[in-house]
């Protein structure tokens, strides 16, 4: 069983691919992935020979721990302000010594005058006491970056910034110290001071805006989350009494007032109400609920009271699934993070190596071209450009951040995703098999007509036929007690029943096996069956019943269906996304061919016996398509498994929840191409996060490398490195957030 802690002390990607790493090594854990987005990490460890608290001190030294005991927030908040305190002093400082250097750019320009001497003079003092505090107490995660990474060897961007920022310190310090010996060697004037505090300050400020904003792709969560009532009223030796809904247990009946949100999962035992469904069904109208009705977690009582017993609580109730499925799915890595894993991997010791070279090249080549004095402060300029640009966080985010919204927003519409693979997967769907029954029409069928060739009464008839079907769940079942009830007619005593899988039923009645089918079980039992005397009828959408004994057919029943009224439209749909509908039913052929030309489905594969469903998708993919297979999940699921995608059909209360890779709670069929919708867009949103990520790098490595500067006289102030750099995981996390927006 894997587990999933919160990790303390992660600021990018690299900190997700170091803890990875470091744990690997330890033997008694199995398997570990971490998320730097979630701040998750998911974890396989042999529980009886290693502890939460021991792996967590194996990446204590590196930086990072893991939360075991549930956060305080009153704590975080008030860390939350000192840290925005402390950004907000070092913006301060930041603007001042940008507005110096502006001006002092101004000066030699002469677009100004010179300032007096002394004040000048007094302004640049301040200079050195400005950047320790950016970098002593603003920027004191970078030093222990920089410190782990001289003790451990360990490098992540607070490394890259730590090395950068400090060099540039210390460079300006030692010139401010040894003004009077250096000024005959060196520029003593070109001071660093200042990029030291722009730098820290930027990056500050642009990781604080991330994190936040990074929370805020993650709201869907709590928004389900406020779904959950906290408490619930049990009925304790006949008085109720409130309690926390943890401690709720099987069994126990729970009084739900109007206005309320039911705790639990759970059956209507005495009471009457009305319950707004919504959050489960999509369906507005509020659902009548008497003894014996489901009353499901999260549903709110619009008027009425009940008392219902509890059958799922905890983490078994709908909604607690429901919470567990997104959680996870947004931890999930998509396949095309696999990619951008293995470049931050290596990302970080690459342009350590590129940072040194190109020192020393400047070094070298400077002083040969011009000369040392003037060689030091450019290559030392590119040394911290590089270092500062060059942070692979927007790279880590990229993928992520758009994962974590593009479930969420799924789960705020009912369509709940497993994991991010799937998420991927569903744009390059282009064959899209459906299920008839249940999906396509309502599965709510209707006996038309009664065609009796016994000697039996009609009435006896029907009793035959409802004995047998007493025990399915097929809808066409379903259809027949109902008839049955309504004529009032009962049923009678049988044995041996048995489900005769995509054909019928059999049973005994008083020691006579009786069968009830279609035209499958007709030729299993040899029987005879003039097939053209309902040809009539099932090209009309009809569906026949042959009611037989061992010997004989005693009875024809016509049964039909209706069509969902959304099931053209999204057929339609399906079709203009370029995906291909095929009909897939059990169904006789010409009563599924006649749904499927009613909804304008070209293509219908029809008397399929439920484990051939299977070998159908296959049969799909082995002509090269991608194949999503849309059925309600329960008796489709070998071929929902089979599909690249499955989709299963949730109709209200009987969610089967992680059988299939998409989940529509609100059975709507048009959700389907909402969910290819979702998709589509999250990958692109993918697409330009890593775009983005990748071109601020590409552009600002070279440019801050100075590989310009000989042809055009390029290079890249390590000031406007810190911004660009800022800038680049902003500009993912604000693209990601933009698929909020979009409409499904
Ligand atoms: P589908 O979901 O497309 O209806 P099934 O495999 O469940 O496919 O059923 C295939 C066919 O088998 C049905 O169309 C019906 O003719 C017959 N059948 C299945 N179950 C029953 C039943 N309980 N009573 C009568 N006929 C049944
Ligand atoms: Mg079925």
């Amino acid at each position: 069983m894997s587990k999933t802690y919160k990790i303390k002390g992660m600021h990018c990607a690299s900190c997700a691919a170091i803890i990875e790493k470091k744990l690997r090594e330890v033997s008694e854990i199995e398997s570990v992935r971490v998320n730097f987005a979630t701040e998750n990490m998911e974890i396989d460890f042999n529980e009886s020979k290693i502890t939460p608290q021991q792996i967590s001190e194996f990446i204590k030294p590196l930086g990072y721990e893991l939360q075991l005991e549930k956060k305080k927030t009153l704590k975080s908040e008030s860390s939350d302000y000192t840290e925005f305190s402390q950004i907000a002093i070092g913006l301060v400082l930041a603007f001042f010594s940008a507005f110096l250097m502006g001006w002092e750019i101004l000066i030699e320009l002469s677009y100004l005058p010179k300032m007096n001497e002394i004040l000048m003079g007094f302004f640049h003092h301040l200079m050195p006491i400005f950047a320790t505090y950016a970098l002593f107490v603003l920027g004191g995660r970078y030093l222990v970056g920089m410190w782990r990474f001289l003790r451990y060897g360990v490098a992540n961007m607070d490394t890259l910034i730590g090395i950068g920022t400090s060099v540039a310190f210390l460079y300006s310090f030692v010139l401010s110290a040894f003004e009077e010996i250096l000024k005959n060697y060196v520029d003593v004037s070109a001071s660093y001071y200042d990029v030291t505090i722009v730098v820290i300050a930027f990056v500050s400020l642009g990781k604080y805006l991330e994190k936040n904003s990074k929370r805020k792709t993650g709201d869907a969560i709590k928004k389900l989350l406020k779904l959950q009532a906290k408490t619930a009223l049990v009925l304790r030796d006949g008085r109720e009494v409130e309690m926390e809904i943890s401690n709720l247990q099987h069994g126990d009946l729970i009084r739900v007032r109007p206005g309320s949100r039911i705790a639990v999962d759970g059956v209507v035992v005495e009471g009457h109400g009305f319950v707004d469904e919504s959050t489960i069904s999509g369906e507005a109208m509020p659902i009548e609920k008497n003894p014996g009705d489901p009353a499901i977690s999260s549903t709110l009582l619009a008027n009425g009271t009940f008392v219902f017993r509890a059958t799922k609580v905890g983490a078994e109730t709908l909604l607690a699934q429901i919470i567990k499925m997104v959680e996870t799915a947004q931890n999930s890595k998509a396949p095309i993070q696999a990619l951008v894993d293995r470049i931050s991997a290596v990302f970080v010791p690459i342009v350590l190596i590129l940072a040194v070279l190109s020192l020393l090249s400047w070094l070298i080549l400077g002083s040969y071209l011009w000369n040392l004095e003037a060689a030091l402060p450019f290559a030392l300029s590119a040394f911290v450009g590089i270092l500062v640009i060059a942070c692979p966080c927007a790279l880590g985010l990229a993928t992520p951040t758009a994962i974590i919204v593009g479930v969420g927003k799924g789960a705020e519409n009912g369509i709940l995703v497993k994991d991010a693979a799937t998420l991927q997967k569903l744009r390059e769907v282009n064959a899209l098999l459906i299920d008839k029954t249940g999906t396509l029409t309502k599965g709510k069928i209707e006996l038309n007509s009664i065609e009796n060739k016994s000697n039996f009464s009609e009435r006896e008839l029907v009793s035959i036929l409802y004995s047998l079907e007493k025990n399915s769940e097929h809808p066409i079942a379903e259809a027949i007690r109902r008839y049955a009830k309504r004529e009032k007619i009962d049923s009678q005593a049988t044995e041996k029943f048995e489900i005769l899988k995509g054909k019928g039923v059999t049973a005994e009645i008083k020691g006579k096996k009786y069968f009830a089918g279609n035209l499958k079980l007709i030729s299993d039992l040899k029987l005879e069956f003039a097939e053209n005397s309902i040809e009539k009828e099932t090209k009309q959408g009809k569906t026949p019943i042959l009611l037989t004994d061992e010997t004989q057919i005693l009875g024809v029943f016509m049964v039909s269906d209706t069509i969902k009224e959304e099931a053209k439209t999204a057929i339609e749909e399906i079709k203009n996304l370029g995906i291909k509908p095929i009909m897939l039913s059990g169904d006789n052929a010409n009563t599924a061919k006649f749904i499927a030309a009613q909804l304008g489905i070209e293509e219908v594969i029809a008397e399929v016996l439920p484990q051939d469903k299977q070998n159908e998708v296959r049969k799909l993919q082995a002509k090269g398509f991608v194949v999503a297979m849309a059925g309600d999940g329960v008796n489709d699921s070998p071929a929902l498994a089979q599909a690249d995608v499955g989709i299963a059909m949730a109709t209200g209360t009987d969610v089967a929840i992680e059988s299939a890779g998409i989940t529509l709670l609100r059975g709507d069929i048009r959700k389907i191409t909402s969910a290819i919708r979702l998709s589509k867009f999250t990958m692109t949103g993918i697409k330009q996060n890593l775009f983005w990520a990748f071109v601020y790098n590409a552009i600002g490595i070279p440019l801050a490398a100075g590989v310009f500067y000989p042809y055009f006289g390029w290079t890249l102030n390590p000031v406007f490195a810190g911004a660009a750099m800022a800038l680049s995981s902003l500009s993912v996390v604000s693209n990601s957030l933009r698929l909020k927006f979009k409409k499904l």
